[in-house]
């Protein structure tokens, strides 16, 4: 039989007018029999509150755990892609703690090693971006085949779920994250006679490999973004990313479908 998921830990920022708006939220989980706890690594249930951000946050700072079921709660006006509920909406909240049987979406995520030794995961995308003012140069490989050499800005390499983050506003298609698959984007590639990459985003399947080689050329090291965050290392010389086999769970409801979620966001 499988466990049951009651255990339940509140991921926020703890200031003191979100945690009025929180009290509430922990006295209903409370009230449908969830043990709400305060440490993460004892929760089967991780409920973030705040924003699309905050979600991203959360899962990176609870570790990207694939045994227990992630929920975003937002706290602006309407909901997120992330944040499938809103602060004030219990309603749904109810119907999702009350139900027997929650369907479960399964996002993929990306996994990113750096130099053949540390790995990081992303749920929105891994950024490369020229820490100066001039350009910087990488090769880029697919599975070990020589694809072309970038110089330009950066690159992006986005999840489904993220494709309609920072992908989006580079030009990148909108993915349905029921397909298990990369997208590589262009931030500002150089293209003249010297120098020519593909131009366009490409989407990879999920069991390809993406391999950036920096260039040492003068020294100068890119920004790594790991979703809202930095990365702090400096030197690097070779990033490999591919889909992870983990993935992030969170619940499905009935009305707010990935394309209901583009359709309320965009159009
Ligand atoms: P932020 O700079 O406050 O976020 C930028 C916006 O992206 C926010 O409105 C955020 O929503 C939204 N967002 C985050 N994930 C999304 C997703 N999967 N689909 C659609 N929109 C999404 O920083 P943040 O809130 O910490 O979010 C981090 C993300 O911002 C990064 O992972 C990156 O994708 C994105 N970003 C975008 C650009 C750009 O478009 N030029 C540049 C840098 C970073 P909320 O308001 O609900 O948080
Ligand atoms: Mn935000």
């Amino acid at each position: 039989m499988p466990e049951r998921r009651n255990r339940m830990y509140f991921f926020y920022k703890h200031d003191d007018e979100l945690m009025k708006r929180v009290q509430p939220l922990v006295n209903l989980a409370k009230e449908y029999g969830f043990v709400v706890v305060d440490d993460h690594t004892k929760a089967n249930v991780i409920v973030s509150i705040g924003d699309d951000g905050s979600f991203l946050q959360a899962v990176r700072q609870t570790g990207f755990r694939d045994d227990c079921l992630y929920a975003g709660i937002s706290t602006l006006s309407s909901r997120g892609f992330y944040c499938d509920f809103q602060i004030e909406d219990t309603e749904h909240m109810v119907q999702a703690a009350s139900s027997e049987q929650i369907e479960v979406r399964r996002y993929p995520i990306i996994e990113v090693t750096i130099d053949n030794a540390a790995s990081f995961f992303c749920l929105n995308e891994c950024s490369i971006r020229s820490g100066i003012i001039k350009t910087f140069v990488m090769d880029v490989f697919i599975d070990d085949l020589h694809f072309e050499t970038f110089r330009g800005d950066g690159m992006i390499v986005a999840t489904p779920t993220g494709s309609t983050a920072y992908n989006k506003s580079v030009n990148g298609a909108v993915v349905d994250p029921l397909l298990p698959c990369i997208q590589v984007s262009e931030l500002a590639s150089l293209n003249n006679n010297r120098y020519r990459t593909l131009g366009s985003s490409f989407i990879l399947s999920g069991k390809r490999k993406l391999t950036l080689k920096i260039s040492p050329e003068g020294n100068h090291y890119p920004l790594i973004g790991m979703d809202n965050e930095a990365l702090s290392i400096r030197h690097i010389e070779k990033i490999d990313i591919a889909l992870s086999n983990r993935v992030i769970k969170t619940v499905r409801l009935k009305d707010n479908s990935f394309w209901e979620k583009v359709k309320r966001t965009f159009l």
